[in-house]
């Protein structure tokens, strides 16, 4: 029997999954899959599936269940799975789920842990659209915790900076929706299968760390 542990970070877009998972990544040598790292890296390749699912992350949509699953698939079956995963943004379905569990049951593995991260609503919307962007020289900026010295300018270059389109207000507001009508089932789906262990995701990201490195610990 491995000891490799398979865990899911689940919660709202701007709960802080991406840090926490790249801390459990670095502390405990897992593969960090990040469904929507992926797809960011095939719109910049402008791969024919990046080109499909910007048109829905643009919207703030979910891409289909169908090319996401067998994107994330050939993801697990690279060697460096073996010793275990932390999956970010996904699943985010409740038929990705289940194809998760069925591709891990393959392999005699399963989810050890579905680490659900709090954040309220009103926090969530000032994360998200806090984040602006240099066109120029792709500096990134956050409104609230590391603003550019003037307001709306790059402090390299001056350039007016810009917003990316899934984290403009409308398309934030539209992302939320989505979690809470597809996502958020699957809170009880993990809760039903005694996987589920939730945190306080609105403690500094030391503290929400420690929360879930004692969790993962005592697994
Ligand atoms: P994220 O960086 O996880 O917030 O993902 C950005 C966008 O990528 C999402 O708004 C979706 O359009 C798409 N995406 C990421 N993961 C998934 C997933 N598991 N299922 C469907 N769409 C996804």
């Amino acid at each position: 029997m491995s000891n490799a542990k398979y865990l899911i970070l689940l919660g709202a877009p701007g709960a802080g999954k991406g840090t926490q998972a790249g801390i459990l990544r670095e502390k405990f040598g897992l593969a960090h899959i990040s469904s929507g790292d992926l797809f960011r890296e095939n719109v910049s390749k402008q791969t024919p599936l990046g080109k499909l699912a910007k048109s829905y992350m643009d919207k703030g949509e979910l891409v289909p269940d169908d090319v996401t699953i067998q994107m994330v698939m050939d993801r697990i079956a690279r060697p460096d799975c073996a010793k275990g995963v932390v999956f970010d943004g996904f699943p985010r379905t409740a038929a990705q789920a289940k194809a998760l569990d069925v591709a891990l049951a393959k392999e005699g593995k399963k989810i050890n842990a579905v680490l659900l991260v709090n954040v309220r609503d009103e926090v969530l919307v000032e994360r998200l659209t806090a984040r602006w962007t240099c066109p120029t020289c792709g500096s990134v900026y956050n409104r609230l915790s590391s603003p550019p010295k003037i307001e709306g300018k790059c402090d390299k270059d001056g350039s007016a900076l810009t917003q990316r389109d899934d984290d403009k207000p409308a398309t934030v507001k539209n992302r939320l929706t989505v979690y809470y009508t597809q996502t958020a089932p699957l809170i009880d789906f993990y809760r039903n299968a005694g996987t589920l262990r939730e945190t306080d995701g609105e403690q500094s990201i030391e503290q929400v760390q420690a929360a879930i490195v004692k969790i993962v610990e005592s697994l």
